[in-house]
């Protein structure tokens, strides 16, 4: 079943050009779909559609096979949940905040406290339950947010760049929430982010817009090791020894982007600290005469070239190759 068809879509904001362009869309339910790209691309626009706070300019949404008209949006946006990049808290408790949407819907009180105190549970935050949510911290006040939406136990969950402002262990702790409500409960979650890595630890479909268009994702070499302590400072991945700029302690995945590797047929002195001899296992077009190639170097590595670059230096299928990136290239992810 789809929780979410989109069929023409179009959003334009005042009389300009469309902020967001989708002819076709299909989000299966209990999935995890993100969305990815740059400032300006049309993450925040699509999820107030997915979020049905909006109609599209042109076209359908359909919510669960539920065409989400003007009228209809009212009722269906109950069983959607848009958690905001910095979102609102009024003055009261951490209780009285995560019970807030229940009180509006009309809620028994014990019923609605005993879903607040489950979600406060979920999230970590049982102890700040009296606090007064003025006095929290930032990554705190996101927990809250995350807590009133789970305890209002949507269909759907739209999250707006929901780590931007968190630290490593933020980040893992609302993996984990977001992972087991995803198992317990089949919500089907959407996320707008510019953290691929956390997007693909989910399990999650990722998209890539740009300008207001959907493009398949270049794939992000994720990898799993862990940080030698030591000068210089290595990340152990397998049999392979990556060269790394600081990574904070503890950090088990690092992600290299595919353009940040660049392709040789042998060792050569250069600024690329890192440089991996390998083979070529596979090629695929992309847009714009460029090639995905993925390569077999004792951990598998995909680098974005062109198809220029790829005949210049004589590379073939099965092929010999080396893989090069920068110590900085290397990012925790
Ligand atoms: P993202 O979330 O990827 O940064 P947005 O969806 O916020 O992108 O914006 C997409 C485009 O729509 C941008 O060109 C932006 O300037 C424009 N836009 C966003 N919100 C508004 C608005 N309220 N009024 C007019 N233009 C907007
Ligand atoms: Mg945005």
């Amino acid at each position: 079943m789809s929780a979410y068809h989109l069929q023409g879509v179009r959003f334009t904001y005042g009389a300009g050009a469309p902020a967001l362009v989708v002819p076709e869309l299909d989000l299966a339910a209990g999935g995890v779909t993100a969305f990815c790209g740059p400032n300006g691309s049309g993450k925040t626009t699509l999820l107030h559609l997915l979020a049905l706070l909006a109609t599209p300019s042109a076209g359908s949404v359909r919510f669960f096979g539920e065409l989400a008209t003007p009228r209809r949006l009212p009722a269906l946006r109950r069983q959607v949940s848009l958690l905001l990049q910095s979102p609102y808290l009024f003055r009261g408790s951490v209780q009285a905040n995560v019970e807030w949407g229940l009180k509006v819907r009309g809620t028994p009180a014990d019923t609605r406290r005993r879903a607040a105190a489950r979600a406060l549970e979920r999230v970590g935050l049982v102890d700040l339950a009296r606090r007064p949510a003025a006095q929290l911290s930032g990554g705190e006040r996101q927990r809250v947010a995350l807590a009133r939406v789970l305890a209002l136990d949507p269909r759907a969950v739209c999250l707006d760049e929901p780590t931007n402002h968190l630290d490593g262990a933020g980040r893992e702790a609302l993996q984990e929430v977001l992972a087991s409500w995803v198992a317990e409960r089949g919500v089907t979650l959407v996320l707008a982010t510019h953290d691929t890595a956390f997007a693909r630890r989910l399990g999650a479909r990722v998209l890539q817009l740009a300008g207001g268009a959907l493009r398949p994702a270049e794939p992000d070499n994720l990898i799993r090791g862990h940080v030698l302590p030591g000068e210089p400072v290595a990340f152990q991945a397998g049999r392979v020894r990556l060269a790394v700029h600081s990574l904070p302690p503890g950090t088990g995945w690092v992600h290299i982007g595919p353009r940040q590797v660049v392709l040789a047929r042998e060792v050569q002195p250069s600024s690329a600290r890192n440089q991996l001899e390998g083979r070529i296992t596979a090629v695929a077009p992309l847009a714009d005469d460029e090639l995905l190639v993925t390569v077999d170097c004792g951990i598998p590595l995909q680098a974005v070239i062109t198809r220029a670059s790829w005949q210049l230096l004589h590379l073939e299928q099965g092929g010999p190759v080396v893989a090069a990136f920068k110590a900085s290239a290397v990012e925790a992810g």
